[in-house]
Protein backbone atom coordinates (compact mmCIF):
# COMPACT_ATOMS: atom_id res chain seq x y z
CA UNK A 1 0.00 0.00 0.00
CA UNK A 2 1.56 3.04 -0.80
CA UNK A 3 1.83 6.14 1.04
CA UNK A 4 -0.62 8.07 -1.19
CA UNK A 5 -2.96 5.51 -1.09
CA UNK A 6 -3.32 5.02 3.06
CA UNK A 7 -6.43 7.06 4.22
CA UNK A 8 -6.26 6.22 7.69
CA UNK A 9 -3.67 4.63 9.89
CA UNK A 10 -4.15 3.14 13.41
CA UNK A 11 -0.97 2.32 15.23
CA UNK A 12 -1.24 0.33 18.92
CA UNK A 13 -4.66 2.36 19.84
CA UNK A 14 -5.67 1.72 23.00
CA UNK A 15 -9.01 2.40 25.06
CA UNK A 16 -8.61 1.94 28.71
CA UNK A 17 -11.81 2.76 30.68
CA UNK A 18 -11.00 2.95 35.09
CA UNK A 19 -13.62 1.50 37.24
CA UNK A 20 -14.28 3.18 40.05
CA UNK A 21 -15.96 1.82 43.61
CA UNK A 22 -17.09 4.20 46.40
CA UNK A 23 -19.87 6.83 45.82
CA UNK A 24 -17.49 9.08 47.63
CA UNK A 25 -13.73 9.26 46.77
CA UNK A 26 -14.36 7.21 43.82
CA UNK A 27 -11.19 5.00 44.07
CA UNK A 28 -10.14 3.35 40.99
CA UNK A 29 -10.24 -0.48 41.44
CA UNK A 30 -9.58 -1.70 37.65
CA UNK A 31 -8.96 -0.95 34.47
CA UNK A 32 -11.27 -2.55 31.33
CA UNK A 33 -9.14 -2.76 28.10
CA UNK A 34 -11.53 -2.44 25.99
CA UNK A 35 -9.05 -1.80 23.16
CA UNK A 36 -5.93 -2.90 23.08
CA UNK A 37 -3.02 -2.61 21.26
CA UNK A 38 -5.31 -2.27 17.73
CA UNK A 39 -3.04 -1.92 14.38
CA UNK A 40 -4.28 -1.59 10.52
CA UNK A 41 -4.29 0.78 7.70
CA UNK A 42 -6.91 1.24 5.32
CA UNK A 43 -7.17 2.50 1.36
CA UNK A 44 -8.81 5.17 0.31
CA UNK A 45 -11.86 3.71 -1.14
CA UNK A 46 -11.21 0.11 0.62
CA UNK A 47 -13.49 -2.21 3.06
CA UNK A 48 -12.24 -3.04 6.08
CA UNK A 49 -14.00 -5.52 7.83
CA UNK A 50 -14.12 -6.00 11.57
CA UNK A 51 -15.17 -8.99 13.28
CA UNK A 52 -15.35 -10.40 16.12
CA UNK A 53 -17.70 -11.54 19.57
CA UNK A 54 -19.76 -8.43 20.75
CA UNK A 55 -17.73 -7.11 23.59
CA UNK A 56 -14.25 -7.78 21.73
CA UNK A 57 -13.61 -3.63 21.48
CA UNK A 58 -14.71 -3.03 17.57
CA UNK A 59 -17.53 -0.48 18.24
CA UNK A 60 -14.81 0.86 20.81
CA UNK A 61 -12.38 1.02 17.82
CA UNK A 62 -14.68 2.99 15.67
CA UNK A 63 -15.86 5.65 18.05
CA UNK A 64 -12.14 6.17 19.17
CA UNK A 65 -11.52 6.58 15.85
CA UNK A 66 -14.17 9.38 14.97
CA UNK A 67 -12.77 10.50 18.57
CA UNK A 68 -15.78 10.26 20.32
CA UNK A 69 -14.44 8.05 22.75
CA UNK A 70 -10.70 9.60 24.06
CA UNK A 71 -7.64 7.20 23.47
CA UNK A 72 -5.52 5.77 26.14
CA UNK A 73 -2.56 5.27 24.12
CA UNK A 74 -1.33 4.60 20.42
CA UNK A 75 -1.82 6.90 17.08
CA UNK A 76 -4.90 7.31 14.63
CA UNK A 77 -3.58 9.19 11.41
CA UNK A 78 -6.44 10.69 8.85
CA UNK A 79 -5.24 12.09 5.66
CA UNK A 80 -1.72 11.57 7.07
CA UNK A 81 -2.49 13.60 9.64
CA UNK A 82 -2.02 12.78 13.60
CA UNK A 83 -5.37 13.43 14.78
CA UNK A 84 -4.76 11.67 18.08
CA UNK A 85 -5.16 14.70 20.13
CA UNK A 86 -7.50 17.29 18.16
CA UNK A 87 -9.06 19.32 19.96
CA UNK A 88 -12.61 20.33 19.36
CA UNK A 89 -11.98 23.09 16.90
CA UNK A 90 -9.63 21.00 14.70
CA UNK A 91 -11.87 17.84 15.00
CA UNK A 92 -14.94 20.38 13.15
CA UNK A 93 -13.78 19.91 9.52
CA UNK A 94 -12.41 15.99 10.35
CA UNK A 95 -16.25 15.45 11.12
CA UNK A 96 -16.87 16.25 7.30
CA UNK A 97 -14.39 13.82 6.32
CA UNK A 98 -15.29 10.83 8.92
CA UNK A 99 -18.76 9.68 9.45
CA UNK A 100 -20.46 7.08 11.19
CA UNK A 101 -23.86 4.49 10.12
CA UNK A 102 -25.23 3.37 13.93
CA UNK A 103 -26.55 -0.06 14.62
CA UNK A 104 -29.64 0.82 15.35
CA UNK A 105 -32.00 2.56 13.18
CA UNK A 106 -34.98 3.06 15.27
CA UNK A 107 -32.89 4.75 17.92
CA UNK A 108 -30.21 6.65 16.21
CA UNK A 109 -32.98 8.88 14.38
CA UNK A 110 -34.71 11.55 16.45
CA UNK A 111 -38.37 10.35 17.03
CA UNK A 112 -39.67 14.46 16.23
CA UNK A 113 -37.67 15.37 13.09
CA UNK A 114 -38.66 15.00 9.22
CA UNK A 115 -36.89 13.02 7.24
CA UNK A 116 -35.34 16.56 5.42
CA UNK A 117 -34.16 17.59 8.60
CA UNK A 118 -32.38 14.14 9.65
CA UNK A 119 -30.80 13.92 6.65
CA UNK A 120 -29.71 18.45 6.58
CA UNK A 121 -28.75 18.28 10.13
CA UNK A 122 -25.11 17.80 9.23
CA UNK A 123 -25.84 20.47 6.54
CA UNK A 124 -26.89 22.51 8.84
CA UNK A 125 -23.78 21.95 11.30
CA UNK A 126 -21.28 22.91 8.91
CA UNK A 127 -23.10 25.73 7.66
CA UNK A 128 -23.96 24.88 3.96
CA UNK A 129 -27.72 25.03 4.32
CA UNK A 130 -28.49 28.59 3.96
CA UNK A 131 -29.34 28.06 0.25
CA UNK A 132 -32.96 26.54 1.37
CA UNK A 133 -33.49 26.01 -2.57
CA UNK A 134 -30.14 24.53 -2.81
CA UNK A 135 -30.65 22.58 0.35
CA UNK A 136 -33.92 21.32 -0.25
CA UNK A 137 -32.42 19.69 -3.94
CA UNK A 138 -29.74 18.62 -2.45
CA UNK A 139 -31.66 16.42 0.57
CA UNK A 140 -33.73 15.12 -2.79
CA UNK A 141 -30.81 14.19 -4.64
CA UNK A 142 -29.17 11.98 -1.10
CA UNK A 143 -32.91 10.27 -0.80
CA UNK A 144 -32.45 9.20 -4.70
CA UNK A 145 -28.67 8.12 -3.76
CA UNK A 146 -29.85 5.75 -1.36
CA UNK A 147 -32.99 4.81 -3.01
CA UNK A 148 -35.90 6.68 -0.88
CA UNK A 149 -38.11 8.84 -2.97
CA UNK A 150 -37.64 12.53 -2.57
CA UNK A 151 -41.60 13.25 -1.74
CA UNK A 152 -40.93 11.00 1.82
CA UNK A 153 -38.85 13.98 3.09
CA UNK A 154 -41.22 15.36 5.16
CA UNK A 155 -42.11 12.01 7.07
CA UNK A 156 -41.17 11.24 10.38
CA UNK A 157 -39.05 8.57 11.36
CA UNK A 158 -41.74 5.89 12.59
CA UNK A 159 -43.19 5.85 8.82
CA UNK A 160 -40.76 4.12 7.46
CA UNK A 161 -39.56 0.48 7.98
CA UNK A 162 -36.41 -0.70 9.40
CA UNK A 163 -34.26 -1.10 6.33
CA UNK A 164 -35.91 2.48 5.09
CA UNK A 165 -34.45 3.94 8.41
CA UNK A 166 -31.32 3.22 8.27
CA UNK A 167 -30.94 4.37 4.42
CA UNK A 168 -32.24 7.51 6.20
CA UNK A 169 -28.87 6.92 8.58
CA UNK A 170 -26.71 6.55 5.08
CA UNK A 171 -27.89 9.25 3.07
CA UNK A 172 -27.89 11.18 6.37
CA UNK A 173 -23.64 10.19 6.47
CA UNK A 174 -23.52 10.89 3.07
CA UNK A 175 -24.63 14.58 3.10
CA UNK A 176 -21.23 16.09 3.50
CA UNK A 177 -19.27 13.64 0.98
CA UNK A 178 -17.33 11.92 3.80
CA UNK A 179 -13.87 9.72 2.57
CA UNK A 180 -14.33 7.18 5.65
CA UNK A 181 -18.21 5.62 6.80
CA UNK A 182 -17.78 3.88 10.18
CA UNK A 183 -20.48 1.35 10.07
CA UNK A 184 -21.33 0.09 13.66
CA UNK A 185 -23.35 -3.34 12.95
CA UNK A 186 -25.34 -1.67 10.61
CA UNK A 187 -27.80 -4.32 9.57
CA UNK A 188 -27.39 -6.49 12.73
CA UNK A 189 -30.57 -5.11 14.14
CA UNK A 190 -32.96 -5.56 10.30
CA UNK A 191 -34.85 -8.55 9.77
CA UNK A 192 -31.97 -11.05 7.68
CA UNK A 193 -34.60 -10.80 4.50
CA UNK A 194 -33.46 -6.80 4.02
CA UNK A 195 -29.84 -7.07 5.54
CA UNK A 196 -28.60 -8.06 1.78
CA UNK A 197 -30.82 -5.43 0.28
CA UNK A 198 -29.02 -2.85 2.78
CA UNK A 199 -25.50 -4.51 2.50
CA UNK A 200 -26.06 -3.98 -1.31
CA UNK A 201 -27.13 -0.27 -1.05
CA UNK A 202 -23.32 0.18 0.84
CA UNK A 203 -21.60 -1.30 -1.97
CA UNK A 204 -22.97 0.38 -4.55
CA UNK A 205 -22.22 3.74 -3.21
CA UNK A 206 -18.73 2.80 -2.79
CA UNK A 207 -18.88 1.55 -6.40
CA UNK A 208 -20.33 5.02 -7.21
CA UNK A 209 -18.72 7.43 -4.22
CA UNK A 210 -15.49 6.25 -3.91
CA UNK A 211 -15.45 6.14 -0.03
CA UNK A 212 -13.80 3.70 2.70
CA UNK A 213 -15.81 2.13 5.10
CA UNK A 214 -14.49 -0.30 8.41
CA UNK A 215 -17.68 -1.92 8.05
CA UNK A 216 -18.26 -3.34 11.95
CA UNK A 217 -20.05 -6.86 12.28
CA UNK A 218 -20.24 -9.82 14.62
CA UNK A 219 -20.45 -12.05 12.26
CA UNK A 220 -18.16 -13.35 9.44
CA UNK A 221 -21.34 -13.59 6.86
CA UNK A 222 -22.74 -10.12 6.95
CA UNK A 223 -19.15 -8.85 6.11
CA UNK A 224 -18.19 -11.46 3.07
CA UNK A 225 -20.00 -9.20 0.56
CA UNK A 226 -18.80 -5.92 1.37
CA UNK A 227 -15.35 -6.34 2.21
CA UNK A 228 -11.90 -6.09 0.71
CA UNK A 229 -9.82 -7.12 4.06
CA UNK A 230 -11.03 -8.53 6.75
CA UNK A 231 -10.14 -7.84 10.65
CA UNK A 232 -10.37 -10.36 13.13
CA UNK A 233 -10.59 -9.22 16.67
CA UNK A 234 -10.81 -10.85 20.07
CA UNK A 235 -10.97 -8.98 23.51
CA UNK A 236 -9.20 -6.02 22.32
CA UNK A 237 -7.19 -6.81 19.85
CA UNK A 238 -6.93 -7.85 16.27
CA UNK A 239 -6.11 -11.87 16.26
CA UNK A 240 -5.70 -12.07 12.01
CA UNK A 241 -6.02 -10.11 9.50
CA UNK A 242 -5.87 -10.76 5.91
CA UNK A 243 -7.42 -10.30 2.46
CA UNK A 244 -10.92 -11.43 2.54
CA UNK A 245 -11.05 -14.47 0.53
CA UNK A 246 -8.07 -15.66 2.06
CA UNK A 247 -9.93 -15.38 5.36
CA UNK A 248 -13.16 -17.91 3.81
CA UNK A 249 -10.40 -20.24 2.30
CA UNK A 250 -7.93 -21.09 4.93
CA UNK A 251 -8.60 -19.01 7.97
CA UNK A 252 -5.43 -19.86 9.98
CA UNK A 253 -6.25 -18.37 13.86
CA UNK A 254 -8.34 -21.01 15.80
CA UNK A 255 -10.52 -18.23 16.96
CA UNK A 256 -11.45 -17.32 12.80
CA UNK A 257 -11.94 -20.89 12.46
CA UNK A 258 -14.76 -20.57 14.87
CA UNK A 259 -16.12 -17.84 14.18
CA UNK A 260 -16.08 -18.89 9.56
CA UNK A 261 -17.62 -22.71 11.48
CA UNK A 262 -20.65 -20.53 12.57
CA UNK A 263 -21.51 -19.23 9.11
CA UNK A 264 -23.29 -21.86 6.51
CA UNK A 265 -22.01 -22.86 3.32
CA UNK A 266 -24.26 -23.29 0.48
CA UNK A 267 -22.20 -26.51 -0.82
CA UNK A 268 -23.84 -29.05 0.88
CA UNK A 269 -20.40 -31.17 0.10
CA UNK A 270 -18.48 -28.94 1.59
CA UNK A 271 -20.61 -28.04 4.56
CA UNK A 272 -21.18 -31.77 5.51
CA UNK A 273 -17.40 -32.19 5.25
CA UNK A 274 -15.90 -29.27 6.51
CA UNK A 275 -14.21 -29.31 9.72
CA UNK A 276 -15.59 -27.62 12.83
CA UNK A 277 -13.29 -26.38 15.33
CA UNK A 278 -15.46 -25.75 19.16
CA UNK A 279 -15.05 -23.13 20.87
CA UNK A 280 -16.73 -23.21 24.57
CA UNK A 281 -17.78 -20.87 27.18
CA UNK A 282 -17.65 -16.58 27.19
CA UNK A 283 -15.46 -14.49 26.06
CA UNK A 284 -13.37 -13.72 29.27
CA UNK A 285 -13.31 -10.48 30.51
CA UNK A 286 -11.89 -7.43 28.98
CA UNK A 287 -10.85 -6.28 33.23
CA UNK A 288 -9.05 -9.13 33.62
CA UNK A 289 -8.11 -10.92 30.52
CA UNK A 290 -6.26 -14.44 30.44
CA UNK A 291 -2.73 -14.62 30.52
CA UNK A 292 -0.28 -15.31 27.82
CA UNK A 293 -2.62 -15.93 24.78
CA UNK A 294 -5.98 -14.40 25.41
CA UNK A 295 -7.83 -16.76 23.46
CA UNK A 296 -5.96 -20.23 25.68
CA UNK A 297 -8.89 -20.25 27.49
CA UNK A 298 -11.52 -21.71 24.96
CA UNK A 299 -8.96 -22.52 22.54
CA UNK A 300 -9.01 -26.01 21.57
CA UNK A 301 -5.55 -26.36 20.31
CA UNK A 302 -3.94 -24.34 23.11
CA UNK A 303 -0.60 -25.69 24.17
CA UNK A 304 1.28 -25.38 27.37
CA UNK A 305 3.02 -22.22 26.05
CA UNK A 306 -0.53 -20.29 25.18
CA UNK A 307 -1.04 -19.89 28.84
CA UNK A 308 2.05 -17.83 29.74
CA UNK A 309 3.42 -16.50 26.43
CA UNK A 310 1.22 -13.93 24.40
CA UNK A 311 1.73 -14.29 20.82
CA UNK A 312 2.76 -11.18 18.63
CA UNK A 313 0.33 -10.48 16.29
CA UNK A 314 3.48 -11.48 12.93
CA UNK A 315 3.06 -10.69 9.24
CA UNK A 316 3.10 -13.68 7.38
CA UNK A 317 3.50 -12.02 4.09
CA UNK A 318 1.12 -10.85 1.21
CA UNK A 319 -0.79 -8.55 3.77
CA UNK A 320 -2.08 -11.77 5.64
CA UNK A 321 -0.79 -11.77 9.80
CA UNK A 322 -1.70 -13.74 12.94
CA UNK A 323 -1.41 -13.79 16.29
CA UNK A 324 -1.45 -17.52 16.98
CA UNK A 325 2.14 -19.21 18.13
CA UNK A 326 0.80 -22.08 15.86
CA UNK A 327 2.18 -19.58 13.19
CA UNK A 328 5.59 -18.87 14.57
CA UNK A 329 7.43 -21.00 12.32
CA UNK A 330 5.73 -19.89 9.21
CA UNK A 331 6.49 -16.29 10.37
CA UNK A 332 10.30 -16.43 10.60
FE1 LIG B 1 -4.79 -21.23 20.54
FE2 LIG B 1 -2.31 -21.07 21.48
FE3 LIG B 1 -2.88 -20.09 19.07
FE4 LIG B 1 -3.75 -18.88 21.26
S1 LIG B 1 -1.62 -19.11 20.64
S2 LIG B 1 -4.91 -19.28 19.43
S3 LIG B 1 -4.21 -20.61 22.57
S4 LIG B 1 -2.97 -22.23 19.72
Amino acid sequence: MSEADVLLRVNDLQVHFPVHKGAVFRKQVATVKAVDGVSFQLKRGETLGLVGESGCGKSTTGLAILRMLEPSGGRIEFEGKDITHFDKSSLRPLRRRMQMVYQDPFGSLNPRMKVRDIIGEPLEVHGLANDRKAFDQRIAQLMRTVGLLPDMADRFPHEFSGGQRQRIGIARALALEPALIICDEPVSALDVSIQAQVVNVFVELQQRLGMAYLFIAHDLAVVRHVSDRIAVMYLGRIVEIAARDEIYRRPLHPYTQALLAAVPVADPVVEATRKRIPVSGEVPSAMNPPSGCRFHTRCPLAMDRCRHEDPALRDLGAGRAVACHLHDMAAQ
